[in-house]
């Protein structure tokens, strides 16, 4: 991709340029003209001077002598003056002039005006012939508007060979597919125009961090052939009021003057957010008006002129309704984390840049990172080829990838923490716990891998699960046995230590979420039935939920929330004190092994005694 314009240096820094020379200026030169530096000697010193004949021209005063020195260059002296009657005498015979000595006082007027008026009006002139200089070199008119503050500084893309195509974008069908419409429609307007169908205005990419969203607009650039302005929402917003909506105003004007073309405006809820209905805070006002201005200018122009805007958000939650009725954003194109064939294709995508060790198991690898963004995946293969390199490797090795998923998901192994016998003791029969929970219910995801090394995320072990397909539904009997398995390290404590750790804080996190889930929006209580108690506020940002009930309700969802969990947590226990000795069996080789495979785990559960 090609910038056409470079971006331009703040005026601020003119400015700043100006001030400089000016402080330059006042510090240095102005001193000098005006008090040239007088000397104070004493009468007696400057009566020897007379006679050595050294003094060349003298100024008598009431109350003061002003003298030179008859040196190359003179130095200015003063003195008092004793009541000496013969100083006239003196002074003709030194054969000294006698003149005017010590320059006129300058007139206050004058001198106010050399110390501060003219620094100002050399600092204005600068200023202004420097904005003058800048606006030529941007094209624009010789006056081009009193100050270029409120220009937009959307960059101008323009397709070119290194520009993304939409091959760089794996996965994510649906979205491109939306995005090809769009683009063919720039290119051939007539064959919709012919049965009268309208390109919608805008199209709003939503969907979770680091799915593609700019990725993809990137590559609509690349495939487009039209210019594409692409402009953050973070952008508009100003130091001053009112320059975030002249941005906007200024953008647009851009886009018309070179349609058809696509303006793509990111993270767009920066600007788009709900406006303020109680006009509390007051301090929104500029972002209020730079979101007026943007639906002004979208109802502003004519759809069939070939201007597409495409914006992407991970927040729609958030986003003025205004902004997403039909004429506006009326196309919602879902950017969604992609699923197993997708995270295979983005790992593909990537890991073509590394070289590989030919028995790499791309779908494997998918497999276990599930859950994991198109962002996530690009990190992981770069991890896995700085792994290689750091063990002197030429190529990346399918441990290098199951590592780096680790390192994604977990941190780094974090090899200076030494955990004491004892507590590598309890944290081998937590994780087991966990796994031998999982292992002994029916539905839950089958181990594949246990390790006991401490990671930089602060997690002390941990057990992977894998599934063996990718889940798209999950029964009420599923979330209890990840309840129940959730349970199992602290369960496993229990039985052995008779004592409880700080280890379990994370299981309980997620335990708790997933009964409450269970209770306020899956519908999975009698009690309750199919109300929803809760709504997911922030869908694709931790998933935060808002209440929406009475308090009576709110007191009793958590009692079932309490309960599920501690029916689960019994049944953990249970599982556990029926499977004792395997507990212990598995415990101790974990410990000794520090980390076990799934194969190993289900060697020893499976071997009879
Ligand atoms: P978003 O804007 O949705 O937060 P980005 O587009 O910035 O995410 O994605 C960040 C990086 O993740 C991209 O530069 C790319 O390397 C990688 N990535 C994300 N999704 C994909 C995908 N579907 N195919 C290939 N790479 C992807
Ligand atoms: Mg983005
Ligand atoms: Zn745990």
């Amino acid at each position: 991709m090609q910038k056409i314009e470079k971006p331009k240096k703040p005026l601020i820094f003119y400015y700043f340029v100006a001030m400089v020379v000016v402080i330059l200026l006042n510090t240095l030169l102005f001193p000098r003209l005006m008090h040239q530096e007088i000397t104070q000697v004493d009468y007696g010193t400057f009566l020897t001077m007379l006679e050595n004949k050294e003094v060349a021209v003298a100024q008598v005063e009431q109350d003061v002598i002003y003298f030179t020195d008859t040196s190359e260059e003179p130095g200015m002296y003063a003195t008092i003056p004793f009541n000496d009657p013969d100083l006239v005498n003196r002074l003709w015979e030194s054969g000294c002039m006698f003149a005017q000595v010590k320059p006129q006082e300058m007139n206050p007027i004058l001198s106010f005006l050399l110390t501060f008026i003219l620094p100002v009006v050399i600092f204005i002139a600068i200023g202004q012939l420097m904005s003058r200089a800048l606006m030529k070199k941007l094209g624009g008119g010789p006056m081009g508007g009193a100050m270029q503050f409120g220009k937009s500084s959307a960059k101008v893309y323009i397709a070119s060979e290194t520009g993304m195509k939409f091959t760089d974008v794996a996965g994510e069908d649906e979205a491109k597919e939306n995005l090809m419409e769009v683009v063919d429609f720039l290119h051939n307007p007539q064959k919709y125009q012919e049965i009268g169908a309208k390109m919608p205005k805008g199209v709003l990419l939503v969907g979770p961090p680091g799915t593609g969203k700019t990725l993809l607009a990137k590559a609509v650039a690349g495939e487009a052939g039209v210019p594409f302005f692409s402009i953050s929402g973070s952008e508009f917003v100003e130091m001053f009021v009112g320059m975030g909506a002249n941005k906007v105003r200024d953008l647009f004007k851009q886009a018309n003057e070179k349609a058809p073309c696509i303006v793509f405006i990111d993270e767009i809820d920066t600007i788009g957010k709900k406006r303020d209905a109680s006009g509390m805070g007051g301090g929104n006002d500029e972002r209020e008006q730079t979101l007026n201005q943007l639906l002004t200018e979208m109802d502003g122009f004519e759809g069939s002129k070939g201007v597409v805007i495409l914006a992407a958000t991970n927040r729609p939650e958030t986003l003025d309704p205004a902004l997403l009725r039909p004429g506006r954003f009326d196309r919602r194109v879902p950017v969604e984390l992609p699923d197993l064939q997708g995270r295979e294709a983005i790992l593909k995508v990537h890991a073509a840049r590394v070289k590989l060790a030919e028995n790499v198991d791309f779908n494997a690898i998918a497999r276990a990172a599930s859950g994991a963004s198109g962002a996530e995946l690009a990190n992981m293969v770069n991890e896995a080829a700085l792994r290689a390199v750091r063990q002197g490797r030429k190529f990346v090795t399918q441990e290098d990838l199951q590592e780096s998923i680790e390192v994604v998901i977990a941190g780094y192994q974090k090899k200076n923490k030494i955990l004491s016998d004892h507590e590598r003791m309890i944290v081998s029969y937590h994780e087991i716990g966990h796994a031998l929970v999982a292992a002994l219910q029916t539905h839950s995801a089958p181990v594949a891998k246990i390790t006991i090394i401490p990671r930089t995320s602060g997690a002390l072990g941990y057990t992977m699960q894998v599934e063996q397909e990718e889940r798209n539904l999950m029964s009420r009997e599923e979330l209890e046995n990840q309840i129940a398995t959730l349970t199992g390290g602290r369960a496993a404590e229990e039985i052995v230590f008779h004592s409880i750790t700080t280890g379990a804080s994370n299981d309980i996190e997620k335990a708790t979420k997933l009964a409450r889930a269970m209770v306020t929006r899956y519908g999975m209580t009698d009690d309750f039935d199919m109300v929803a108690l809760e709504t997911v506020t922030n869908q694709y940002m931790g998933g935060d939920t808002a209440l929406a009930c009475a308090p009576e309700t709110s007191a009793k969802i958590d009692q079932m929330v309490v309960d599920t969990v501690k029916t689960q947590h019994g049944k953990a226990l249970k599982l556990l004190k029926d499977n004792e000795g395997k507990l212990h069996e598995l415990s101790k080789f974990l410990c000794e092994k520090e980390t076990i495979t799934g194969e190993e785990f289900m060697r020893i559960l499976e071997k009879k005694d």
